[in-house]
């Protein structure tokens, strides 16, 4: 079957044990208000255009032919300052192992794997299990926020090597607020990955003033109480892409007086 996706990314050292082939999926089903990857949150295919360089030349309103500009109006590949691109693209389970499999040269004997990030892969899990039994032979990780149906979530991780799985805010609410869900599914999670006897991490991005608090954080060590805890400093060149999208980065009009 076929699913969506943003990027690769090649010879990664932070998604996991050793380096790492990164496959970025599209759609999320949280709203994280910090996010730095806003073009993984819609699980369509989005244009991103980078107004700084344009100077309004005209020539991507002329009619192309690429069926891929005819959602969006422009054509992508005449503009001469390379200001638009798409994101996001579909792709086979089978082409997708096919394309990344060659990248496993050069990540060592034992010492790396593939990684799935996003956005969110639990929210095509259909697609990601075709995808992991393509990949079977290697040592795959998941970058998840933890939120998707308890089935689904045991049915995946039962088929992984390592899981990083985010635990944000431990107050409901707030998590509520900040992320536009609440944190019972993902607690519920937790303790099924707890139990599954797989290697894992906890991982806490700390955004000043929201997640790096006193509370949250004591909160946090009291839920995960052992486990492997990474806290991740705050991305402060996150709302760059917003601009991209057309969009608000949300973290700063949440932090507007
Ligand atoms: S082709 Fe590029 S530079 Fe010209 S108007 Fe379109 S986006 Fe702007
Ligand atoms: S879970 Fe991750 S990808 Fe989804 S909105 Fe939050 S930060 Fe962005």
């Amino acid at each position: 079957m076929n699913g969506t996706i943003f990027d690769i990314k090649e010879m990664a050292v932070h998604d996991g044990p050793g380096i790492r082939t990164t496959v970025f999926f599209k759609g999320c089903p949280l709203g994280c208000v910090w996010c730095h990857n806003p073009e993984g949150l819609s699980i369509k295919p989005q244009l991103m255009y980078k107004s700084k360089n344009c100077t309004n030349c005209g020539k991507c309103r002329i009619k192309c032919e690429h069926p891929e500009c005819e959602p969006f109006g422009r054509c992508i590949h005449i503009c001469p300052e390379n200001c638009l691109s798409i994101s996001g693209r579909e792709i086979s389970a089978k082409g997708l192992a096919k394309e990344i499999i060659p990248t496993a040269q050069i990540l060592g004997d034992g010492f790396g794997g593939f990684t799935f990030s996003g956005g969110e892969p639990l929210m095509q899990s259909d697609f990601l299990l075709e995808l992991i039994n393509e990949l079977k032979n290697y040592h795959l990780c998941i970058e998840t926020c933890g939120f998707c149906d308890s089935n689904t979530f045991k049915k995946v991780i039962e088929k992984l090597d390592f899981i990083i799985m985010d635990i944000k805010l431990a107050d409901n609410g707030l998590h509520q607020k900040y992320t536009g869900v609440g944190n019972g599914q993902i607690l519920e999670n937790y303790e099924i990955l707890r139990a599954s006897g797989k290697p894992y991490i906890i991982r806490t991005p700390l955004i000043s003033g929201i997640t790096d608090t006193k509370e949250n954080l004591d909160a946090i060590q009291k839920i995960i109480d052992d486990s492997k805890w990474e806290k991740l400093p705050e991305n402060t060149m996150a709302g760059a892409k917003y601009n991209m999208l057309g969009l608000e980065f949300p973290l700063k009009k949440t932090k507007q007086p």
